[in-house]
């Protein structure tokens, strides 16, 4: 523990915010900046830092809460205000660059499947080392995902009729990717159907994708077609949409 706390005195400071930006002093912010050296540090903070790092996360979750007006960075959808529902997202992970840990532009407010899909998955283009940046980057073109500061979510993505996330760029396709949004999709798809079959529907679609073999999607898609009886008319217009899309 002790060679940490000598190894921070030769680190760069990434990122201080001042007095007004989340409503935490700057001593006290810069003082767990420097204390929190390794990326477990996170939830596992020096115990003289612990109390002071609760207070920082609970005021970043506010921040973020409101300047992303209410919204996962990622997939958008409206986050509960109730901070245990908040998931505070390392944009390049806390694993790879602990520095970046409070910095206000490495950080966004996520809903807890995004945030956990895309863990620390590396963020950054083929080319630019995570090891070698010296600051966050700040340039939109450094990221291979949609970045909470430095992109606007609507020039990514759009919603269907079916209020699913569609990429409208690469980087859009790719956060759907990284954060698991499927996942999310196939759920709003799903709400067409019967309820009892909601949850097959779900794992059906997720995974129909995937299949190799033609005969095994067309198999998929009749089960889908199957249970689309149970639902609403617009179920099987749903069915008839992902078989276009996968077959
Ligand atoms: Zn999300």
């Amino acid at each position: 523990m002790q060679k940490d706390w000598c190894r921070m005195m030769n680190r760069t400071i990434a990122y201080v915010p001042s007095d007004n930006d989340v409503g935490v002093p700057v001593v006290i912010y810069r003082r767990v900046v420097e204390g929190l050296v390794e990326g477990n540090h996170w939830s596992d903070p020096p115990p003289h830092l612990a109390d002071d790092l609760k207070s920082i996360k609970k005021a970043l979750k506010g921040h973020f809460y409101n300047c992303q007006s209410r919204r996962c960075c990622y997939c958008s959808i409206e986050l509960p205000n109730h901070g245990a529902s908040i998931y505070l997202d390392h944009v390049i992970s806390r694993r790879d660059r602990p520095d970046f840990m409070l910095s206000l532009n490495n950080l966004g407010a996520a809903c807890g499947p995004c945030n956990g899909s895309k863990s620390a998955k590396p963020v950054l283009i083929e080319g630019l080392d995570v090891a070698g940046v010296v600051n966050v980057p700040m340039d939109s073109g450094a990221y291979i995902l949609v970045h909470p500061q430095l992109d606007e979510w609507a020039d990514h993505f759009e919603l269907d009729e079916f209020s699913r996330i569609r990429k409208t760029t690469d980087k859009g396709g790719k956060t759907i990717e990284m954060c698991g949004i499927d996942k999310l999709n196939a759920a709003r798809l799903s709400d067409h159907f019967a309820s009892r079959d909601r949850a097959e529907v779900v794992k059906v679609i997720t995974k129909v994708g995937s299949y190799k073999q033609r005969a095994r999607k067309q198999r998929a898609i009749q089960l889908l077609r199957d249970l689309a009886y149970r639902g609403s008319d617009k179920a099987r217009v749903a069915v008839a949409r992902i078989e276009m899309e996968v077959i």
